[in-house]
């Protein structure tokens, strides 16, 4: 069971202070996807894992925190972040999770923006899981560029020694999955090959393998770790 409770932050950009929904705990039951997304009751709680304030836009997990405020106040202030802010063919709460990346890859923290395009994804998906058939396709396009913006930042991440995940080879596995849901088969193939060669332990070798199959077969689709056991 998820509890939550309130809570009242000023924000770091423009001093506002606003009050938000605060995850006091949650559980998660099943097998997380290959991408690391947790399975309920986790799952439900991504509206909360970044707020937006009110006033100004600032985007983070903690309106209160987020490196020095003069620097965070020009991203905010970009014509750039306004214009992702309000994009209206994006859910706005991906809208958030893009803000939140761009912001992380102007301070240098590729991994965290990485993750933060990623969850906007997962955003879009359970948005378009909701659709009409009709627009279904330009849903997928909007968690296809999502997962697009998450590769480049986690590629960015790998060059720069910002590790994203811990673990021989869960980082690659991580990118493959990333690369072939965005229909990069060739370069998720070879993630997979890069992880494979740092001899992972044996169930991130199963993932590693699991995820070059699927590439191969050019499937673009969600799995999870459940699919791995026999
Ligand atoms: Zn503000």
């Amino acid at each position: 069971m998820t509890t939550i409770f309130e809570i009242t932050e000023q924000c770091l950009v423009c001093g506002t202070v606003s009050s938000h929904a605060e995850i006091g705990s949650t559980n998660a039951m099943g097998f997380s996807d290959l991408d690391t997304r947790p399975p309920e009751m986790r799952r439900s709680t991504m509206e909360m894992w970044v707020r937006e304030c009110p006033k100004c836009g600032y985007c983070a997990e903690s309106l209160e925190e987020g490196g020095e405020a003069e620097a965070v106040r020009k991203i905010v202030l970009s014509p750039e972040y306004r214009k992702q802010l309000k994009k209206r063919s994006f859910p706005r709460l991906a809208n958030r999770f893009l803000c939140r990346a761009m912001i992380l890859e102007a301070q240098g923290v590729y991994g965290a923006a990485g993750w933060a395009a990623l969850s906007a994804a997962w955003a879009c998906d359970d948005s378009w899981e909701n659709y009409q058939k009709t627009d279904v396709r330009k849903k997928m396009e909007t968690s296809s560029l999502c997962r697009q913006r998450a590769t480049e930042l986690f590629i960015l991440a790998q060059k720069n020694g910002d590790e994203f995940a811990e673990g021989d080879g869960v980082q690659e596995a991580i990118l493959a999955d990333v690369l072939r849901r965005s229909e990069w088969f060739d370069a998720a193939v070879k993630s997979c090959l890069a992880g494979l060669e740092k001899q992972p332990e044996e169930i991130i070798q199963k993932i590693l393998l699991f995820e070059k199959k699927l590439a191969e077969e050019r499937n673009v689709y969600c799995y999870t770790l459940g699919h791995l056991v026999d």
